[in-house]
């Protein structure tokens, strides 16, 4: 079945109307335009760069990369080694105290860092300024590769008279990422920031560190946290590359242990005393020389300690910010191990989706409905359905059935050419198989009224109610509409039931 045969009951502002392809816009003007070369929308003007025939942007991109490895080639290692430490250090305390900073620059740091694993440094420019000239540099060029990156899978288009488009649906993308508080510093809206920050806080309780305490359970509270870190390292194809370590859970004490070690605000560690430490905390039973060359030495992975031909630099910033990022990862469990850290996170986040149904429940309270307070199973003739919210309004006659989705994107889904896949046409979690199923629980609604007459103890004749079905998703949905289901976003389904 083709695309537009698949789409054809649904309504959306982000899909072109003719071919159902995503639609892309100019940043601040209001025509969309559809890029589909077919498609009767498109307007035979607009030609867009292809970024893989760009041989001279490339060639370009690769001198610049050349220059900066030579320009890095010549510093003094030990000196520039620490530089780039304490620039690393003083974005992570941004982000763990003011939960935003320039991530970007961070994500550049830890590719010099790899650099400075892979290169032969052998020289002795040691000027303060010329290590901020290559810093500087090397966060251009890394912006710039990017944006190639951003046009290659289509999030952005170059037009050939040099105007940009963006997909038409990034903006609620940025809008996820400012939830989050993934955006460079100053660029937020703190209002919309903190828009479900009530809802993390319910699943959070108060917990403090404690020897021998299970680490997922100290994390737990951190876990809006640990998905933001996970968006953050994974933005991209060559971040997610540079973090893509498998932690095991003695990996993850180990930085722990370390990071509570660490009294000053920069220390310098010996071989033997990282050697030390590590043996301690883990009785033995790990393999240092595995620990390091994935955490200090990798040639591919940025260190999470750097190594500076000497010692071993550490802060406790950086290293409880990329604990936080390891512990999302954490698959591989060890002796003693009650569940990985991936295994809690999810967890936590189940519990929040039920948070978000209750937000759901009294919303319609307030608003005169009479509600469920657990999904309601129903079956009859080897087909049942779940449905999550039910509220009923007597004097209305209203009856609304709402699903409620409390789902973020997935990383990988965040490009022009996964996003239509991943998000609404996947089987098994995409939006538009949330729907079918929706419309279903209707039309059994409608097909077994005696059944719900009894189950929601209805005082009028059935057929004399108002019904209405939704699925209230946390960001704004890519479709607003399938058959006879609206699909919106909390905040616009509470705007559609007025409080008495
Ligand atoms: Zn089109």
């Amino acid at each position: 079945m083709n695309l537009y045969h698949k789409l054809k009951w649904v309504d959306s502002n982000y899909l072109c109307p003719n071919c159902k392809r995503l639609l892309y816009s100019r940043i601040g003007e209001k025509e969309d335009v559809c890029i589909e070369r077919n498609c009767l929308m498109y307007l035979s003007d607009l030609i867009f760069h292809d970024v893989n025939q760009a041989y001279g942007l490339r060639k370009e991109m690769e001198e610049t990369e050349s220059e900066l490895k030579l320009r890095i080639m010549q510093t003094d290692r030990k000196l520039f080694a620490g530089f780039l430490q304490q620039q690393r250090k003083i974005v992570a305390k941004s982000i763990l105290r003011e939960g935003e900073a320039l991530f970007k620059r961070l994500l550049a740091i830890d590719e010099m860092l790899v650099l400075l694993n892979s290169l032969n440094i052998e020289g002795s420019k040691h000027d303060l300024s010329l290590f901020e000239e290559i810093m500087h540099g090397y966060m251009d060029f890394f912006d710039k590769m990017c944006f190639i990156e951003d046009m290659e899978n289509k999030r952005v288009l170059l037009s050939t008279d040099n105007r940009v488009y963006m997909l038409k649906y990034w903006n609620v993308i940025m809008q996820f990422y400012q939830t989050y508080g993934i955006v460079a510093a100053g660029e937020s809206d703190r209002e919309s920031v903190f828009r479900y920050a009530e809802i993390s806080k319910q699943t959070r309780e108060k917990k403090e560190f404690q020897l021998g305490m299970e680490l997922g359970e100290l994390f737990e509270q951190e876990f809006d946290f640990i998905a933001a870190i996970k968006y953050v390292f994974e933005r991209y194809h060559r971040t997610s590359k540079l973090h893509s370590y498998d932690p095991s859970g003695l990996d993850i004490v180990v930085l722990l242990a370390l990071s509570f070690s660490i009294k000053d605000d920069v220390e310098y560690w010996l071989h033997e005393s990282l050697n030390r430490l590590y043996t301690i905390n883990t009785k033995g039973k790990g393999n240092f020389g595995q620990f390091i060359s994935e955490y200090v030495f990798s040639l591919e992975k940025a260190p999470i300690i750097v190594f500076d031909g000497e010692f071993y630099i550490v802060d406790r910033e950086t290293i409880l910010l990329y604990i936080n990022y390891l512990i999302g990862r954490n698959r591989r469990m060890v002796e003693g191990q009650s569940g990985t850290g991936a295994e809690r996170i999810m967890k936590k986040k189940q519990e929040a989706s039920r948070i978000f149904e209750k937000y759901i429940r009294n919303h319609l309270r307030v608003c005169g409905f009479k509600v469920n307070d657990e999904p309601i199973v129903v079956s009859e003739h080897n087909e049942q359905h779940e449905y999550d919210v039910i509220g009923v309004k007597e004097d209305t006659r209203e009856i609304v059935l709402v699903e409620a989705k409390y789902r973020d994107f997935s990383p990988s889904s965040l490009t022009g050419e996964t996003l239509l896949q991943q998000e609404l046409l996947d089987q098994e979690n995409g939006l538009l198989s949330e729907a079918i199923k929706h419309q279903a629980r209707l039309v059994f609604f409608r097909k077994y009224p005696e059944r719900f007459i009894h189950e929601l103890s209805l005082k009028s004749l059935f057929k004399s109610y108002f019904v209405s079905t939704w699925i209230v998703t946390k960001h704004p949905p890519l479709i607003s509409r399938y058959k006879q289901v609206s699909i919106t976003v909390f905040d616009d389904f509470c705007n559609s039931f007025k409080v008495r």
